[in-house]
């Protein structure tokens, strides 16, 4: 596995991947890889294309009083994690690198950007647009691999890579869970043991109202009541629970199409996400 943190370099290693007729696919993370970072290079490998990740944790999309300087990170391991996975080049820019000077173009995406995560974290998803749409540029990949887990971002990175004439196929890998059913993420380990016990309610309320439509219920309120009572049972506290439309993530009066249940809670200010898609 190749490593840097040199945008020049980069662009010389994939310039000569070019030259050789293989194509790119690219990894976007932040770091503190676990088996659901592992499942993007796994579906990336899949492509035989040269798998690019990269790991950075984005100062753009962290509000001021969110958790950008404790984020857990360790490179070595991530270095190790990402080799054995099959990563080929390992691309890790020091925040200097990506923002030399204040940033004054930024990439929107509009009305998705300020509901269900968006909301609770203003300008997080414009950071997100704006650091990815860097990534693309750096890496000029043929493909890009996105979890499921974060949908509205897999959805707004979607939207953004159609408006803006990407050349670049986005794609969405279903989330991995531990065994429980908590989705993997590098945040978990910011849980008591007591906490993570707990935090199995996204999923398994998930579960629950997912069967509930699938059973005939057709009123969002309702959905969204049933998991805000199951969350209400733990110490955790509920950030926002909707039922929205799974295309482009607007309100839902009545559930007749396939929709996305999206829920945030809170443990102390550890803040888990969880969604599940639910076809028509
Ligand atoms: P992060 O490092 O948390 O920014 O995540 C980097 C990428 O991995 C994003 O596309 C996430 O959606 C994806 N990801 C994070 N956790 C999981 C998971 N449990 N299952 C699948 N993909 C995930």
């Amino acid at each position: 596995m190749q490593s840097t943190e040199k945008i020049a370099e980069v662009r010389q290693i994939i310039q000569k991947a070019r030259e050789k007729g293989r194509k790119i696919a690219l990894v976007p993370t932040m770091g503190y890889l676990h088996e659901g970072h592992v499942a993007l290079v796994a579906e990336a490998k899949k492509a035989e294309a040269m798998v690019v990740m990269s790991i950075f944790v984005n100062p753009l999309q962290f509000g001021p009083n969110e958790d950008y300087e404790r984020y857990p990170r360790d490179l070595e391991r991530d270095a190790r994690m990402a080799e054995a996975a099959g990563v080929d080049l390992l691309f890790h820019p020091k925040a200097k690198a990506m923002y030399p000077e204040a940033m004054l173009a930024t990439v929107q995406v509009g009305v998705m950007e300020n509901v269900l995560c968006g909301g609770s974290r203003p300008g997080h998803f414009r950071g997100v647009a704006t650091v990815v749409s860097k990534l693309f540029h750096i890496v000029q990949p043929d493909l890009a691999f996105f979890g499921l887990k974060d949908y509205q971002q897999y959805r707004i990175l979607k939207k953004m890579v159609m408006d803006l004439n990407f050349p670049i196929e986005v794609i969405g890998v279903p989330t991995v869970r531990e065994v429980d059913g908590l989705a993997k993420s590098s945040r978990n380990v910011y849980l008591s043991p007591k906490e993570r016990a707990e935090a199995v309610v996204l999923y398994q309320s998930l579960g629950e109202a997912a069967a509930a439509i699938r059973d005939g219920q057709k009123d969002p309120r309702k959905i969204e009541k049933l998991i805000r009572s199951r969350v209400d049972e733990t110490s955790g506290r509920l950030d926002y629970v909707e039922v929205r439309a799974a295309s482009d993530l607007t309100n839902v009066e009545w559930i007749d199409r396939s929709v996305v249940i999206a829920v945030a809670v809170y443990f102390s200010s550890t803040r888990l996400i969880d969604n599940l898609v639910v076809q028509a």
